[in-house]
């Protein structure tokens, strides 16, 4: 496996997406360099202990699939609401204009259960903040939150106190 020295240079800036005025990082070029993506899903990871792995849709699930695999933990979906079929845990959090729901199963976690959760960007921070939340009330502790990229600007790890924040770059 090749290491890859710079593979920030492989996140792209695409100008007003999805509206205008945003600038959106767009992971799909580091994603198909095999060498950088794994030595990320190695960073994500990188000296913690956990039995379970949450992803966030969609692009959450890219990530944290291969962590959970690699790590010998479980994989566990966190979704936009009415997308997981069994009975559902659901937090809301506010958006720019209106606000969103997110779910996971109920019984996705067994008591006590360390959780890590994995998501590509930090911007607001709401997303997050809402994952944990959901981890929390479903009996779990959450270990770390780990990111690819933080928009630091943004100031999401404000809305995650006590949590450990872990990202691989801050721009
Ligand atoms: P937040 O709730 O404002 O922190 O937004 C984080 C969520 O929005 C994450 O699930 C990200 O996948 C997504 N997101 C926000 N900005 C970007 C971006 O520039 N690139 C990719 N995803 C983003």
């Amino acid at each position: 496996m090749g290491v890859v020295t710079d593979w920030t240079t492989l996140i792209r800036d695409v100008p007003d997406y999805p509206k205008p005025g945003i600038l959106f990082k767009d992971i799909t070029p580091l994603l198909a360099d095999h060498a950088a993506f794994t030595q990320v899903v190695d960073e994500l990871a990188d000296g913690l202990a956990f039995d379970k792995v949450v992803g966030i849709e969609a692009r959450g699930f890219i990530l944290a699939a291969p962590v959970a695999y690699q790590s010998g933990a479980g994989f566990v979906p966190v979704r936009k609401k009415g997308k997981l079929p069994a009975a559902t845990l659901a937090e809301s959090y506010d958006l720019e204009y209106g606000s969103a729901t997110i779910e996971v199963h109920a019984d996705a976690f067994a008591p006590g259960d360390r959780v890590l959760i994995v998501d590509d960007v930090l911007a607001t921070g709401g997303t997050a903040q809402a994952a944990v939340e959901l981890v929390r009330r479903a009996g779990a502790q959450v270990v770390a939150a780990s990111f690819l990229m933080e928009l630091s600007f943004l100031a999401g790890r404000d809305r995650l106190p006590g949590v450990d924040v872990r990202v691989l770059v801050s721009v």
